[in-house]
């Protein structure tokens, strides 16, 4: 593999490039209009404007990308997250045209794209998955499901992605109404309606594992991460390894996670995500991401392990640079995702101009950004703009230092949720893990209250 066209944007198409670079491989970055003078698009070898700044009309253009990697004499094409990584279609064209994919097959994408389909392997694999149903599709399937299940129930849309699609249900008068909203929102964000119903787990904490298989047919874990802190279903504070649990239960866990991926013949990096019910202590599968996670740092702080180059390396069909029995979990590895957004606003997204920006440094501390002092966010795409990743000897220390980091994270001109981050951290339930995925949710009021009354 001599070249590699990265087709995405922002902190990932940093990551991606840098990784490449490490490898001795060139890197070609697709982009949009708006983005020809960014960081990543500085940092390329070599920039190709695929479109207009709407995603749809170039980020999401299959044939635009493929046309790129081809143009540029590209070997292969890294999809990042989000926009194409988890569609199908784009694996198959990379095929088609004789490029390596930097991901799964589209097979494995497809099977666990639609997540009834994924729920069922998952069964017949032997693993448990959240009480649900199959798919409903109308007011009367759903209302026979949740006769036996009871509420509440959480409506999914089969084909959902980034906490799009869901919606609580308290009690069957809900019902009727959320059905239509719930499968109107299905078709608008991914174009398939189908929805199924699942049990709602109160008091419950998200358990990832991220695993990796090569064209050798070797799979293996790289270890867990805790991604229960989360506003509107999506993570804003991530770590490894999952803290306060037993080992027999993280074993438990990771050992599902193997299992799934190799009941698929997974091949490239992938996360298979798992709730576990802090009532009953049961674990259940949720799905499975067939893509690089935002959140992977955390990994690679604890593992050593670069999980975007053992990524190229396996497309190139090399073998993975470790086994499982030489796996090393060392340290504590925390992340908080820097976006723009005003939090007292319900997190409302805030494009705008940065004036000022001066990351944290020192030991143990790892920025991923795109962002510089004058740079423009532009209103079209996801707000992130940094991850913060700090590591520690343990748990403790990880938070102390982050709260460090953060503390000195310089970002003038436009509104970060970094306040509130530093108001989680330093929250005792947060300090002793005493949470679930509705915590955040519960300290937003807090966080509220406490600023007015500073302001006051
Ligand atoms: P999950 O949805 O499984 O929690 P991640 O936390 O890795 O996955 O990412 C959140 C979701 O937001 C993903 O589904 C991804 O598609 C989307 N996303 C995040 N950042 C970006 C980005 N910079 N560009 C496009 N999509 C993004
Ligand atoms: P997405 O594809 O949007 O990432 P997931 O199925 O992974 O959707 O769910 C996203 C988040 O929603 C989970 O991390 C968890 O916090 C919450 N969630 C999902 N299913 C359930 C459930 N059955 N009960 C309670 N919370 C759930
Ligand atoms: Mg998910």
């Amino acid at each position: 593999m001599r070249r590699v066209l990265v087709a995405n944007r922002g902190e990932i198409a940093v990551r991606i490039i840098k990784a490449c670079r490490a490898l001795g491989i060139e890197s070609v970055l697709a982009v949009s209009e708006i983005d020809r003078d960014s960081l990543p698009a500085r940092m390329a070898d070599r920039v190709v404007c695929i479109g207009p700044p709407r995603p749809a009309d170039s980020y999401l253009k299959i044939e635009a990308i493929v046309c790129a990697a081809i143009g540029t004499g590209s070997d292969a094409v890294h999809p990042g997250y989000g926009f194409l990584a988890e569609r199908p279609e784009l694996a198959e064209a990379c095929a088609a045209h004789g490029l390596a994919f930097i991901g799964p097959s589209a097979e494995n994408i497809r099977q666990m794209g639609d997540k009834l389909g994924a729920r069922k392997i998952a069964r017949d694999h032997g693993i448990p998955v959240v009480p649900g149903s199959e798919k409903v599709e109308s007011l009367g399937d759903a209302l026979a499901a949740t006769e036996e299940m009871g509420f509440p129930v959480l409506l999914k849309a089969a084909a959902g992605g980034g906490g799009r699609g869901m919606k609580i249900v308290a009690d069957r008068s809900e019902l009727s109404g959320a059905f239509e909203t719930a499968s109107a929102e299905a078709r608008s964000a991914f174009g398939n309606p189908v929805l199924f119903i699942e049990r709602y787990i109160p008091n419950a904490r998200h358990i990832e594992v991220q695993v990796i298989g090569d064209h050798q047919g070797n799979t293996i874990h790289l270890g867990e991460r805790d991604c229960s802190l989360q506003r509107r279903y999506q993570k804003i504070i991530e770590e490894a390894p999952a803290p306060s649990i037993s080992n027999q239960l993280r074993e438990e866990i990771r050992a599902a996670g193997v299992a799934i991926a190799r009941a698929v013949r997974y091949e490239n990096a992938g996360t298979v995500e798992f709730i576990l019910d802090q009532d009953t202590g049961k674990f259940y599968f949720m799905e499975m991401n067939t893509r690089i996670q935002v959140e992977h740092p955390v990994t690679e702080m604890v593992t050593g392990i670069d999980l975007v180059k053992e990524q190229i390396q396996v497309a190139a069909h090399k073998p993975l640079s470790i086994s499982q029995s030489e796996l090393r979990i060392t340290g504590h590895a925390i992340e908080c995702r820097i976006n723009a957004e005003s939090v007292l606003e319900g997190f409302q997204q805030f494009p705008g101009r940065i004036t000022q920006w001066r990351p944290p440094q020192g030991p143990n501390i790892r920025v991923d950004s795109h962002c510089y002092p004058g740079y423009f966010v532009p209103p079209y795409y996801d707000s992130l703009l940094a991850k913060v990743i700090t590591l520690g000897d343990d748990r403790l220390e990880a938070i102390e230092r982050m709260q460090f980091a953060l503390g000195t994270f310089t970002i003038s001109g436009i509104d970060t949720a970094i306040p509130f981050l530093r108001f989680l951290l330093g929250d005792p339930d947060y300090v002793v893990g005493r949470v679930n995925t509705r915590w955040v949710e519960t300290m937003q009021e807090k966080f509220a209250t406490a600023q007015l009354g500073a302001k006051s």
